[in-house]
């Protein structure tokens, strides 16, 4: 048997006729850049996140760098974020200037841990940057306390949980800015690159909207230094087609999870397969991911038998963010952030697509119990 960890094959087919005559109006229109579609979109993306404004962008990583730049985070200050993430993350806070400053995570969660944040504000620090990793909210009502606190923007890096709710609140309507991505392997994808920032705060929409085009507000007329952050109007129209689906396919990626969860319980595995413990967690997860933790240092030889036996699996992420190459700069060290350390060497994300048939689900975990019992 094979099983891939993401196969979008079946969705498309589904939706193939409606998404090629949605891309042959646009072609007919000629009209490719923002435009009706896009405003469309963000009309429908305010309906479903809870959201005021939206605003489309070129990706999840400019949504990220456009709300910094709306904020005027740059040199000299400091933004608050987890070392277990995307890269994206911490590159767009590197991206604007700014230093990226980490706390560690919740084991549990895998998400930025509120009671490590408190101890690494400064008079520098500008903004906290939660993600809502694998489809799971981050304590939002712990994070926008602190940042209430200490009078800090929170950005949401929503990329991985669109639909995702904390205490009925969804992601992307808690902070300052909520950032998705509509990358093709989320939840929600695009046939390309493509983002948007929500906002409930209109004086922040209209400076996003400036800021997507060159800082241009009449033409030609520049009032900030901004940049091309424009989505496209085939990737709107393609997103409003898919949209419609998305909580059907939240659904099935649940019903995924609960029997992974039931075939676990019921496995030889015992305390060698940790999956995700959600009897304290207060929302909706989206489950962009299902990640387990493989206990004692069996991670990387679990992942190559499941490859060998055709299972797909991924690590996300291998090397926190702290430890790249690229932030050395940083002075952090290995060591730093123990909790995160430790998930990047237990972690290991298995097939949840809403596709997956239930046989294909026990053989995933029956090939588990071989590789580890
Ligand atoms: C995917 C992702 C991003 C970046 O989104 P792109 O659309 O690929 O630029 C940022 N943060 C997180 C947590 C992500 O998963």
């Amino acid at each position: 048997m094979r099983v891939p960890l993401l196969d979008l094959r079946e969705q498309f087919a589904g939706l193939k006729d409606e998404i090629l005559k949605e891309i042959g109006e646009v072609c007919d229109s000629q009209m490719f850049i923002l435009g009706k579609k896009v405003e469309k979109l963000e009309s429908e993306i305010n309906e479903y996140c809870g959201t005021k404004y939206s605003c489309g962008v070129t990706s999840g990583s400019d949504a990220l760098i456009i709300a910094l730049m709306v904020e005027g985070i740059g040199a000299g200050d400091e933004v608050i974020t987890t070392p277990f993430t995307f890269f994206a993350t911490v590159g767009a806070i590197a991206r604007v200037g700014a230093t990226p400053v980490f706390a560690d995570i919740d084991p549990a969660t895998f998400n930025i841990d509120p009671l490590k944040i408190e101890e690494k504000i400064t008079k520098k620090t500008k903004a906290i940057i939660p993600v809502h990793l694998f489809g799971q909210c981050a304590d939002m009502d712990k994070i926008n306390a602190i940042a209430a606190k200490h009078n800090l923007i929170v950005i949401e890096d929503a990329c991985q949980a669109i639909g995702s709710e904390y205490r009925s609140r969804r992601a992307g309507s808690m902070g300052h800015y909520g950032c998705f991505s509509f990358f093709p392997s989320k939840n929600l994808g695009c046939f390309g690159d493509g983002g948007i920032v929500t906002t409930n705060d209109a004086e922040r929409y209209e400076k996003l909207k400036i800021f997507r085009n060159h800082g241009q507000g009449a033409h030609y007329i520049h009032k900030y230094i901004g940049g091309n952050f424009r989505l496209d109007s085939l990737q709107a129209a393609i997103l409003s087609i898919k949209l419609r689906e998305l909580d059907k396919w939240t659904e099935g990626r649940q019903r995924n999870a609960a029997i992974y969860t039931r075939l676990f319980a019921a496995s030889k595995l015992g305390g060698r397969v940790t999956p995700p413990a959600l009897a304290d967690f207060p929302g909706r997860h989206i489950y962009n991911q299902y990640c387990i933790l493989v206990a004692d240092g069996r991670r990387n030889e679990l992942k190559q038998y499941l490859t060998d036996n055709g299972v797909g699996c991924n690590v996300y992420y291998p090397l926190c963010l702290h430890e790249q190459e690229c932030f050395r700069s940083l002075g952090y060290k290995k060591g730093d952030f123990p909790v995160s350390e430790k998930t990047s060497e237990e972690i290991l994300a298995l097939p949840i697509y809403p596709e997956l048939q239930t046989e294909q689900l026990e053989y995933v975990v029956s090939t588990i119990e071989k590789a580890l019992c």
